[in-house]
């Protein structure tokens, strides 16, 4: 995919440990607003499909007919005959789960992005004695990450100032009164993120590293104060200070959980969430002081070893002014320290060179937390109705679907949101069984025949990817986590977040019924444009956590993708609708209510080339299969009198790929100086012992080996870092020779070639 998206602007990202970290794309918050509101603007619709009862007969078959059309937006909703409604057979009484709890906005990458960066800011001016409060203007809490980004984009805060271009920010902000909102942002910027960008400054230069003559520091000083920081505007810092307080927040909400946010105080109106109140109220916890402040203590013996000298200037005067660090015990004149202080501060006091090491360090990965809390359906949906019902104060079911999407995103968006989602995700129907009948769980109808008809249909989630045409059924490995359903019971909000279906197959997920399921997905095609724009727009996120797509924790606004021109659709799934995902297609999601959802991967003879492609792509990112791809193909190739000539075709010119790459590599091995060669089944070993040592793919057709360790292994196109041996120490592992492959060509072919008889 080479599609052109427009670049708004590039920024600096300034992390201080690392470096190598790539230029971000920064996403002004005014473009995701009007006149000063957020507005979600709502993406195209994804095609929607009414099949007939004759071409709903065979599912495959109808997917493969709507292909062209529904491929190029990525997901797609089927709409089954009006007579279709096959009974809903969860033992509802027994049906028990532990839901994820999902806070929102931190799912959100960009929104992540900035309550990191409030949460180093926090801890930045904690760790000085100060607790910062987070602004408001024009009823919401000032994001100051976009203002720190905006105005060093805009060169600084000296330039802004001299260049008058504090509206331009506010404008860039997204605020309306852009005169006088940037006269306010001056002030805050000035006053909690001009000493932090200094302090950042400084960490760039090192100068706490250096050593440095006494004539330097001086200069050093001079640089700090000749900024409009004077020692008197910083004495304002003051906790005590509640003077211009007006404000900020002086009686929030809530606090965040988050360990360093929760120091923070944010303002916020805060949802309407009673059934969540013991979350979302969780209290002031006043951080505890353990640690008795060294500040200012005297030596009680004038004795030149107990004496304190400052670190900077190295002189022992005025010592009332010595400040010692709660962090190393060093000490420091207040006048000399980068950023000097005019009065003591309260609390714990740390140096420079305690605050750089404490702010740098990187905040913790993240994950879902499980709740604690178990549910049956029941208790579930009354929690759900409960909560929905409160947060818009009107029945469930009158709550319009699209005033529900933008409320979603506004939630996601906002850095000064608590509500929280239960999500009951990834429920294997092999421990809960499934909503479809089943001739395992036919809910006491045996003898029903509305209910046995049920059981072998097509379209049942359980019989999809064990029909003759999908290829996964070919198989032997235990990979029920693919071809066996999974169930998810939904609630307002409870969301989805970005991801594409192990080995790029297709999903299909059934609404047994309850509220719609809102999704938006991205055609195949534009899945590497769409990962390019992730990682650009919060590189923050992708350079500690690369492999945060494949985690399933990441939500983006689809508008800042739409932005840089990646194609996205959406749709309202409602009970008794299939939605279907075509491969490599990343989709996202929540739902607008208490529902219950099914799904399950297929993959019909169409996939096995995206399939190949799949495997070669997750060995460049390292990443492990579900099952091996070659594995696969040979078992189609042994039982090709099973396949239809359309799919005997395409396994045609899959092997036919297969054995090209075979021929060149194993060349490659011989030449390189292999000689010796060993038999191997792999299909008798487990997944884990075959995989290759520098890229971990799963090993089938090939595999080398070295006598200095014959476990590890490697596959052709990583056997020379397998080790330092020379090449005579390797051993070549094949489950096919070379002169196997000819016959087992000619046999496919065969069986394809009567597609063209016919
Ligand atoms: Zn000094
Ligand atoms: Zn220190
Ligand atoms: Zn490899
Ligand atoms: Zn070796």
């Amino acid at each position: 995919m080479t599609g052109k998206r427009d670049v708004k602007c590039k920024l600096e990202i300034d992390e201080p440990k690392a470096k190598e970290c790539p230029e971000g794309k920064f996403i002004d918050p005014a473009s995701l607003m009007e006149k000063g509101k957020f507005v979600f603007k709502v993406p195209p619709e994804a095609p929607v499909f009414e099949p007939t009862a004759e071409e709903f007969k065979d599912p495959l078959k109808y997917i493969a007919k709507i292909r062209s059309v529904a491929q190029e937006t990525g997901i797609c909703k089927i709409r089954p005959p009006s007579n279709w409604h096959p009974p809903f057979c969860v033992d509802v009484d027994n049906f028990k789960f532990t839901p994820r709890i999902q806070k929102l906005n931190e799912l959100d990458a960009s929104t992540r992005v900035k309550l990191n960066f409030l949460e180093k800011i926090a801890k930045y001016w904690h760790l000085q004695g100060i607790r910062i409060k987070i602004p408001v203007l024009e009823q919401r809490a000032v994001d100051l990450y976009s203002l720190y980004k905006i105005v060093e984009f805009e060169g600084g805060f000296n330039e802004v100032c001299s260049e008058r271009k504090w509206s331009k920010v506010a404008s860039r902000m997204g605020y309306i009164c852009e005169k006088s909102s940037g006269t306010v942002l001056k002030g805050h910027y000035e006053r909690w993120l001009n000493p932090f960008s200094l302090f950042h400054a400084t960490i760039k230069d090192e100068i706490y590293y250096k050593p440095v003559k006494r004539e330097t520091l001086v200069n050093i000083k001079e640089e700090g104060s000749s900024t409009s920081n004077s020692p008197n505007k910083r004495a304002r810092l003051s906790p005590d200070d509640e003077k211009d307080m007006d404000d900020y927040i002086k009686d929030p909400f809530y606090l965040m959980e988050n360990k360093e946010l929760r120091k923070l105080q944010f303002f916020g109106a805060g949802p309407k969430m009673a059934g969540f109140s013991s979350k979302c109220r969780i209290g002031h916890l006043k951080t505890k002081e353990t640690k008795k402040s060294k500040r200012n203590r005297k030596p009680t013996v004038v004795d030149d070893l107990e004496k304190y000298y400052c670190q900077k200037c190295g002189s022992g005067k005025y010592e009332e002014t010595i400040l010692i660090c709660d962090g190393c015990d060093l000490s420091f004149h207040m006048q000399c320290l980068i950023i000097p202080l005019t009065t003591v501060p309260k609390g714990e006091w740390r140096c420079h060179k305690c605050v750089i090491n404490e702010v740098i360090k990187p905040s913790d990965a993240f994950g879902f937390e499980q709740a604690q809390r178990e549910y049956t359906l029941q208790q579930f949906g009354e929690m759900a109705d409960q909560f929905k019902s409160k947060y818009f104060n009107m029945p469930v079911h009158l709550v319009p679907t699209d005033k529900v999407e933008q409320e979603y995103w506004k939630i996601v968006s906002s850095i000064d949101s608590t509500v929280i989602a239960e999500y009951g995700a990834d429920l294997h129907t092999m421990d809960h069984g499934s909503g479809f009948p089943t001739s395992l769980a036919l809910c006491g109808n045996e003898d029903n025949t509305f209910y046995k008809s049920y059981i072998e249909d097509h379209w049942n989630l359980n019989n999809i990817p064990i029909l003759k045409d999908s290829v996964l059924s070919f198989i032997n490995a235990d990979i029920s986590g693919m071809k066996v359903p999974w169930m998810y019971v939904g609630m307002c909000f409870s969301t989805f977040c970005w991801h594409n279906e192990d080995h790029w197959s297709y999903s299909i997920n059934y609404l047994h019924w309850g509220e719609p399921k809102t999704w938006y997905g991205v055609p195949g095609s534009a899945a590497e444009a769409f990962e390019d724009v992730m990682k650009e727009t919060t590189p923050e996120l992708f350079h500690s956590q690369p492999d945060l797509l494949h985690q399933l924790v990441t939500i983006l606004n689809p508008n800042i993708l739409m932005k840089a021109n990646i194609p996205i659709y959406r749709t309202d799934q409602r009970a008794g609708e299939f939605v279907v995902t075509f491969p490599r297609s990343y989709h996202t999601g929540f739902n607008q209510g208490y529902n219950f959802a099914e799904a399950v991967n297929f993959a019909p003879a169409d996939w096995i080339s995206m399939g190949r492609e799949c495997v070669n792509h997750y060995s460049s990112l390292k990443r492990i299969c579900v099952f091996s791809h070659d594995e696969l193909i040979c078992n189609m190739v042994s039982s090709c009198d099973d396949l239809a000539p359309k799919a005997a075709e395409l396994v045609y010119d899959d092997l036919n790929e297969m054995v090209k790459f075979e021929r060149v590599q194993r060349k490659a091995l011989l030449d390189w100086g292999v000689t010796e060669a060993d038999f191997v089944e792999f299909e008798h070993q487990v997944d884990d012992l075959r995989q290759c040592m520098v890229c971990n793919t799963t090993l089938y057709v090939s595999a080398v080996s070295c006598l200095c360790d014959p476990k590890r292994l490697a596959c052709l196109r990583h056997f020379k870092q397998l080790c330092n041996c020379p090449a005579q120490m390797h051993v070549f592992k094949y489950r096919y020779t070379l002169d196997e492959f000819p016959p087992l060509l000619r046999k496919v072919k065969a069986k394809a070639e009567i597609a063209y008889d016919d």
